[in-house]
C-alpha cells in the first residue's frame, strides 16, 4: 500500500478534518473550568514554589498538558459542537488521562469497543464521526474508516506526524526503521504501520543486542524470538539491518533515544566505514519539544532536596512513567498516581510502582516539615495537580489560601 499517497488523498477529502471547526469560544469555557487552575498559575508566578504551614510544594518548571494534547482535547469538544446529532467515536483514549476520557463519555463520545484485544469497528456506520487521538491511528484504521464513509476528525499531534514522515523517508530508500518505543503503544503501532521494514527496540539493552548482531552476527532464531511482535512481517535480521534509519515514539526518554541513535551510528560506521555512513544510516531529530522540556525540568527538580515526589498522569502514559523513572533513579520516594483520588489519607496512598501493579503504600506522608516535588505528564490537566496539592495541604493541616 502506498501509505503516503493514501494520506495525501485522505487529507484532500471533504470528510477529513484536521483543524478545529471555529468553535474555540464555545469550548474555551469548558477547557478553562475543567482543566485550568488559578492555584497552579499562582505557583508558576511564584517561582514554582508554594509554602503553607509545614509543607513546601516544588513544582517542576514544565509539566502537564502539552499543546498537542490541549489541541486534541479542544478539537474533540469542538467536534461535539459541530456535529450535535451524529454518533461520535474515538479510536482510542484521546489521551491517557481518565478525567478527560470520562468527560468525553459524558458528552456521548463513544470509544470503539475492544473484543478479545481487537477493536470492533462493526458498529460504526456511514456518516458517523470518528476522532483519531493525539498519538494517531494506524494507516489501516484510517483506510477502514474512510471505506466505511465516516467523517474523520484527525487530532494527531504534528510531532507524531513528523515521525511518520521520517519513516516514509526511510521507506523511500528501502531502509529499515529502528523505532525506539513500546511495540504495543498506540503511537508506535501507528508509526510502524507507515513503515515497510521496521524493528521496535524498547531500550538501550535491546539496541545493544541488535548492534552486536549487526557487528558479530548471532542466533537468528533467538533474535526473532526476542523481538516477536516487534518487527515487520518477514523481517530478516541477516538482511534487513544493513540500511537503517532511526525513529521514535515521541514520549520515550529523550536521553535514551539519543543514546540509541548514537549507538547505531557508531555500529554502522564500524561495520561499513565512515565514508559509507550516510549511505547506510539516517537519523532525524524527532523528539518532541514538550516531552523534552518536561524531562529537563524533572532533571532539575530531582536534584533538589525533596522528601517525596508525586508524579501525576495516566498509568499507561509513557511520558509520565518516564518522569517517575527519573525520580526513582535518584532514590526519591516517588508515587505515581493517575488522579488525586488515589491519595486516600495521610497513611495510605494508592499508587503504581514502576513496572508493577497498583498497590497501597502505608505511611507515605512524613511527619513535620516536608518538601514535596510535583510533576505531571503531558496528558494531565492542571486541575488534577491543584487537587493533589490541596489534598496534601489538607492532610498536613495546612489550609490553602489562594
Ligand atoms: S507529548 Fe509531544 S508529541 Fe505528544 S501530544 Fe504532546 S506535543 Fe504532541
Amino acid at each position: 500500500m502506498d501509505t503516503k499517497a493514501f494520506r495525501r488523498t485522505l487529507q484532500k477529502s471533504e470528510s477529513y478534518h484536521r483543524k478545529g471547526f471555529g468553535h474555540e469560544e464555545e469550548v474555551a469555557g469548558v477547557m478553562q473550568s475543567a482543566y485550568q487552575s488559578s492555584l497552579i498559575q499562582q505557583i508558576r508566578e511564584n517561582n514554582y514554589t508554594l509554602q503553607r504551614g509545614n509543607v513546601t510544594i516544588r513544582l517542576a518548571e514544565a509539566f502537564g498538558f502539552c499543546w498537542g494534547v490541549e489541541r486534541a482535547v479542544a478539537m474533540a469538544y469542538e467536534t461535539r459542537q459541530h456535529f450535535p446529532t451524529e454518533r461520535i467515536w474515538i479510536t482510542n483514549e484521546i489521551i491517557h488521562n481518565p478525567s478527560v476520557n470520562q468527560h468525553l463519555l459524558d458528552m456521548k463520545v463513544e470509544f470503539i469497543p475492544v473484543i478479545d484485544g481487537e477493536k470492533d469497528f462493526s458498529g460504526i456506520g456511514i456518516g458517523d464521526v470518528v476522532i483519531l487521538p493525539a498519538f494517531g491511528a494506524s494507516v489501516q484504521e484510517m483506510q477502514l474508516l474512510n471505506d466505511k464513509g465516516c467523517k474523520i476528525v484527525d487530532t494527531t499531534c504534528p510531532w507524531v506526524s513528523k515521525v511518520w514522515n521520517t519513516v516514509e523517508k526511510h521507506k523511500k530508500k528501502s531502509y529499515t526503521s529502528i523505532i525506539h518505543g513500546k511495540y504495543k503503544h498506540e503511537e508506535t503501532v501507528a508509526t510502524s504501520s507507515f513503515a515497510d521494514k521496521y524493528l521496535v527496540v524498547l531500550n538501550l539493552a535491546q539496541a545493544e543486542y541488535v548492534c552486536n548482531y549487526i557487528l558479530n552476527g548471532g542466533n537468528r532464531e533467538e533474535f526473532l524470538a526476542k523481538f516477536k511482535h516487534a518487527h515487520s512481517e518477514g523481517f530478516d535480521p541477516d538482511k534487513d539491518l544493513e540500511y537503517v534509519g532511526i525513529a521514535n515514539q515521541t514520549t520515550m526518554l529523550k536521553s535514551e533515544t539519543e543514546q540509541i541513535g548514537k549507538l547505531f551510528e557508531h555500529t554502522i560506521m564500524q561495520k561499513y566505514g565512515p565514508d559509507q555512513l550516510t549511505e547506510h544510516f539516517q537519523s532525524f531529530n524527532t523528539i518532541c519539544d514538550a516531552t523534552q522540556e518536561r524531562q529537563d525540568a524533572m532533571l532539575g527538580l530531582v536534584e533538589e532536596k525533596l522528601d517525596l515526589m508525586i508524579v501525576i498522569g495516566g498509568f499507561n502514559s509513557s511520558n509520565t512513567t518516564h518522569l517517575q523513572e527519573m525520580s526513582i533513579e535518584r532514590g526519591i520516594s516517588s508515587y505515581h498516581i493517575d488522579s488525586p483520588d488515589r491519595i486516600i489519607s495521610g497513611d495510605r496512598i494508592e499508587h503504581k510502582p514502576l513496572g508493577k501493579d497498583i498497590e497501597i503504600a502505608e505511611n507515605w506522608l512524613p511527619e513535620g516539615k516536608i518538601v514535596v516535588g510535583i510533576t505531571s505528564g503531558a496528558s494531565t490537566p492542571d486541575k488534577a495537580v491543584e487537587d493533589a496539592i490541596e489534598k496534601i495541604f489538607e492532610l498536613k493541616g495546612s489550609a490553602v489560601a489562594v
